[in-house]
Order: C-alpha cells, then structure tokens, then sequence
C-alpha cells in the first residue's frame, strides 16, 4: 500500500457523503473527538428540543403534556424509530431504563420463557455490566438459576438443554470485534437457547438485522452512537414472537395493560409496552430522538463505508507513523470483523491517552494496557484521523507522555 499523505486524506473528506452531517453537531473546534463510542456528541438540535420540552412542556403545559404533548408515547415512538436502524418492526423496541436494567428483563425473559432451563451463560471478558447482571439474578434464586461465564472461543459449545439464555455483545467494547449474529444466534436456537445481543457499540454505527438473523432480544445504549446525552435512555429490543410469553419481574405500573385503572393486581400490557416498567425520563427521552432522527436521516451502509475506511485509515497512519514506539493492535485489522473502533496495546497505554487528551485528542484507556479510539462517522472526518496520528506520533517522539501528572488514574478512565 502506497504511503499516505494529507492530500490523500483531504481528498476523501471531500469525496465523502457523509460530510455534511458534522455540520449539525456541537463540536469544540479544537477537539478531535474519538470517543463517541462512550459518549455522543450533541446534536444542535437537541439543545433547542431539551429547552422547548423543559420551558414549554414542562414549564408551561405541565401534567397536561403527558396526553397534550404525547410524553406518554414517547418510549414506543422512539423505539419504533430505533426500530428501523436494527432491523426491527414497529412495535418490537421499547425505550427506557439503563442498558443494565433492560439487560435484567431480557434475562428473567428466557428464563420464563423455558422455566425447566436454569442457566444463564456470557462470556468472559465480555463488558462487566452483562456479566453482573446474571450474577444478581442468579443471586435471588440460587436453586433455580445460575449463572455462567464461558471462555469466548467455546461459546456455542457450551450450550445445552439446560441453558435458558446466551448473553453476547455484537461489538466488543475493548477489542471492537464483531459477533457473527445470524450464525451464533442460529446454532444457539438448534440447542433451544435464546440469544440476548448487547447492541451498545453496533447502533448507529453500522447496519443491523434483528429479524434477518432471527434474534430474539437485544439491549444497547443511547448514549453512545445515537448521541442522545449522558444518561440517556436505554432501549430494548423483543422479538413479537415472544413478548406474550414473558410475564415481567419488573412489573411496574406503567407496564400494566391498564396503568389508569389503578387494579390492584397486575396484568401485563399486550406486547412491548410490558417491557417499560416505571415513569420515563422525558427531558432525556427528548434528547435522545433528537438523536435518533438524525441517524435516520444517514445511509447506513454508507455509515458502515466510512466507519471502515476511517480504522483502517487510523491503523494503516498509526503503522507508517508510529512504527517505532511499540503500539500492538487490539483489534482486528480487517475492516469486515471490526466494529467502528479500533485498539491498541501499550504498557504505557493509561499515561499516553492522558498526554492525548491534554492535546485534544479524546480517545480512551480500557484496563490493562489498551487504548481506543472510536470513529463516529457522522462526525468524524479522514483529517481529524490525519491530525490525531500526527498527535500521537508527536507525543511520542517527544516522550511528552512520561510525566507523574498523566499517570495518575481518575475516577472514569
Ligand atoms: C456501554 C455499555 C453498557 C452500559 O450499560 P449502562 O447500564 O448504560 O451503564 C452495557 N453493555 C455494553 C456492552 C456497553 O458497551
């Protein structure tokens, strides 16, 4: 491959179809942000949707906007909308809760949905949220349900008759490896076990097929790709052919069939909306389809292209620039099994992202050793990866990173 130079790079910034969408973003000008995977940038839209839905909705139309201003709908109609990005039909994605939280439903979903199957499988190393959550489900009823950690080469195969869920995240959050979904979710359902895909770092950054690949749930994030604020509402995704079998153990009102005829008992509402438990975060809610409206206006397949092109592009810089200063690729270097990150190995990973970010250059440092740069491509351009090379390559012939004030560690790496 040809070396690459700056007028290579400008030129597919203007080549490139998605450019115009940066334009809708808040974005200091003397940042180059790679970290969008963690959290989003905000829309400009989104600062004029959160003020009118505080000072008009809330402000002025107060209880009324509940029905006035359609709050009560809010997390169907924007689970319809994250819908259309996952391959997923109107009525089969509800907002609302954390990841963490939704990822609880989905789990005690399996588990109703075989009773006679008790053990709830992830994969080490997988993002510790997941893992944690069937450890605190397993803990209340220890006799009925356990729980498992596998070793991710010996997923599938360790799958049995008494496994009621596997829980998998599509794009791996340290290394940005992708899950073949459609084939571990087939070989999942020959052994009868239902799949639960963490979709956190896959939507919005690259086209996903629920139905296609015929899953059965699926959890991600708001805050992330879809740049819906720190915070954000959660989403859940449940395939109609099993929303009326699950009865919720969190069954709160607003999951109820009838929430305003205050009974007594509960009674799970028809489909998805069983899977919202209490009242939403509507100023959240508001930011978050600011968001989301946005990744609608995007071709995903062109989003896939670019997100592609800007890793290898960042690999292939880091590889010609940076040769001598020891940095290991942590994730895959062909594009196709990369989700829209890329990560390397440094013993002196924490200390070198510190000296990056006091330059402007935001990535972050995953425990122990990598660095990960995520690639937003509604927002990030092929200069930017240009310029945050020639940072990093800079940081590093200088040794600016070898200082005691980038070593210390803060609370959030
Ligand atoms: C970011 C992330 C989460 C976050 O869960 P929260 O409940 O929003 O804190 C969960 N799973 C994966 C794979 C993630 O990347």
């Amino acid at each position: 491959m040809n070396r690459k130079t700056l007028d290579d790079v400008t030129l597919l910034d203007e080549n490139d179809p998605l450019a115009p969408f940066r334009e809708r973003f808040d974005i200091p000008d003397d940042l180059i942000y790679l970290d969008g995977n963690s959290l989003g940038c905000l829309p400009k839209a989104a600062k004029d949707r959160v003020n009118d839905v505080v000072a008009r909705e809330w402000g002025q139309d107060l209880i009324r906007s509940w029905n006035s201003n359609d709050w009560i709908n809010a997390p169907a109609r924007i689970g319809d909308k994250i819908a259309r990005l996952i391959g997923a039909d109107d009525g089969e994605v509800i907002v609302g809760d954390s990841t963490s939280i939704n990822v609880f439903k989905c789990l005690n979903a399996c588990l109703q949905i075989d009773s006679t199957r008790k053990t709830l499988v992830t994969e080490t190393g997988n993002f510790p949220t997941d893992a944690y959550m069937i450890e605190g489900l397993a803990s209340i009823a220890p006799d009925r349900i356990t729980a498992r950690l596998v070793e991710p080469g010996n997923v599938v195969e360790s799958l049995n008759e008494t496994t009621a869920a596997l829980l998998l995240t599509h794009t791996h959050y340290k290394t940005g490896r992708l899950r073949d979904m459609k084939a571990i979710t087939a070989a999942a359902h020959a052994k009868g076990v239902p799949v639960i895909w963490d979709l956190s770092h896959s939507c919005g950054a690259m086209p996903v097929d629920l139905n296609g690949c015929n899953a059965d749930f699926a959890i991600g994030c708001g805050y992330k790709y879809l740049n819906g604020g720190p915070g954000a509402p959660a989403f859940t995704f449940v395939a109609r052919r099993h929303q009326e079998k699950v009865f919720p153990a969190l069954s709160g009102w607003l999951g109820h069939k009838q929430p305003f005829a205050f009974d007594d008992r509960y009674t799970p509402a028809p489909g998805i909306n069983r899977f919202q438990c209490g009242t939403p975060g509507i100023i959240g809610c508001a930011a978050l389809e600011v968001g989301v409206d946005l990744m609608l206006e995007a071709d995903m397949l062109a989003l896939r292209q670019k997100s592609s092109a800007l890793g290898d592009l960042f690999i292939q810089l880091v590889q010609e620039q940076c040769a001598d200063f020891g940095f290991d690729p942590a994730c895959p270097t062909n594009a196709a099994e990369r989700g829209s990150q890329v990560s390397f190995h440094h013993p002196d990973g924490y200390a070198i992202m510190q000296a990056l970010i006091a330059r402007g250059v935001i990535g972050d440092f995953r425990a122990p050793d990598i660095l990960r740069f995520g690639f937003a491509p509604l927002y990030i351009s092929y200069v930017d990866v240009w310029n945050a090379v020639d940072i990093l390559r800079d940081v590093m012939t200088s040794n600016e990173w070898d200082q005691a004030l980038f070593k210390q560690k803060a609370a959030v790496t």
